[in-house]
């Protein structure tokens, strides 16, 4: 098969041949149709300090992907040739205190698909059943490619409840563009979203969001005022990884008020606790999404009218995925696809 492959440690991808993935008794082999580039593929692809510390070349990247069952191991009974599924990223052990729990969100040794083993930027990916996930028939196919991190969204944006309350995103990137349309969907009042790319704040505003801030020229506090609230933000989602990002959202936080932090920094970020302390604000961290109720939330809020299209940008066959590794890390972009179809 063909598949994007991290041939050497080093940057670059390239399109190679490799032996079709073995399906063991328990896994299901999925003919993909398309994918979706997330920033962990760009990091790999870039191989910056995180992926050298990480990766262990050949490896065939991708985790978001869609495709259609082909074949299947002598255990699995509800997959049939033919179904159009999605792969949860997290392979979970199965074994550890969590996973036994029924809490796989937690487990303790996840293996990353694209990043611990083989991934899915491939025209075939073997997965163990339990981290297939079956669509409904009525999701669209781009839509269904990238649920892995529309799953990001959703995790994030339930994490505390938003019914009636305001809200500020940072971040506008294909994560926090999909959050901002999972908090209009779920009843927040006001939706803010802090973001500096200008295509980007473009692109939330069309997510649904009532006000769009650039960082860089106005603060928070004016914007609370614009819109008449008094208290401060009772929900705050972290999605840009970015430290001053973090200190203004705790700084415009209500008291009481839940932050859920999904970005990823880079390094160390020096917070002023007091501020957490005397707001008494809930952080919680997130990472992935929770097996499967996060699957499921996110099926029926399309099936509710929760619309996502407008955070995916661009398209590419496979074959140019070059220029769509340029155009996702250019930035001036919501989600960017591979068609694997084509
Ligand atoms: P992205 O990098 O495309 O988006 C981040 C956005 O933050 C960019 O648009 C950037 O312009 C913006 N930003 C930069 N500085 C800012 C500031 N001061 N204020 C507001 N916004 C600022 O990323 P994405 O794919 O949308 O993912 C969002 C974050 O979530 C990333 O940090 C990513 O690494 C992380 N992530 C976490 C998980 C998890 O499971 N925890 C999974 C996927 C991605
Ligand atoms: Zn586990």
């Amino acid at each position: 098969m063909l598949a994007l492959v991290k041939t050497a440690a080093g940057p670059g991808l390239s399109l190679e041949t490799v032996p079709d993935p073995v399906v063991g008794i328990n896994d299901v082999l999925i003919r993909v149709r398309k994918t979706g580039i997330c920033g962990t593929d760009l990091h790999i692809e870039s191989w910056d300090p995180w992926a050298a510390r990480t990766i262990v070349p050949p490896l065939v990247v991708g985790h978001e992907f869609v495709g259609e069952v082909v074949e299947v191991g002598s255990n699995v009974a509800d997959f049939e040739r033919g179904d159009i599924v999605s792969g949860e990223g997290h392979v979970t052990c199965g074994l550890c205190r969590h996973c036994l729990a029924g809490r796989r969100h937690l487990c303790a040794h996840p293996v990353g698909l694209g990043v611990g083993r083989d991934g899915a930027f491939a025209e075939l990916v073997s997965l163990p059943m339990t981290n297939v996930w079956h669509h409904s028939p009525d999701v669209d196919e781009d839509v269904a490619a990238i649920f892995d991190p529309f799953g990001n969204a959703v995790h994030t944006a339930l994490a505390f409840p938003v019914l009636g309350e305001d809200v500020l995103i940072s971040g506008a990137g294909p994560i926090g563009l999909m959050a901002t349309a999972v908090a209009r969907h779920a009843g927040a009042r006001f939706v803010v979203v802090s973001e500096p790319n200008p295509v980007r704040r473009g692109l939330a505003a069309r997510m649904g969001a009532d006000v769009v801030v650039d960082p860089g020229a106005r603060t928070l506090q004016e914007v609370q005022a614009e819109l008449g609230m008094v208290e401060g933000f009772d929900v705050a989602m972290e999605m840009s990884g970015n430290a001053s990002a973090l200190r203004s959202a705790i700084a415009a936080m209500a008291p009481g008020g839940g932050l859920a932090i999904l970005g990823i920094p880079t390094e160390e970020i020096p917070l002023d606790i007091n501020e957490i302390v005397f707001k008494m604000l809930t952080v919680k961290g997130i990472y992935g999404r929770e097996m499967y109720e996060t699957w499921y939330k996110m099926t029926v809020m399309l099936q509710s009218g929760l619309d996502i299209t407008p955070a995916i940008t661009h398209r590419f066959p496979f074959r140019e995925h070059e220029a769509a590794f340029a155009t996702a890390r250019a930035g001036d972009s919501g989600k960017v696809i591979l068609d694997w179809t084509a």
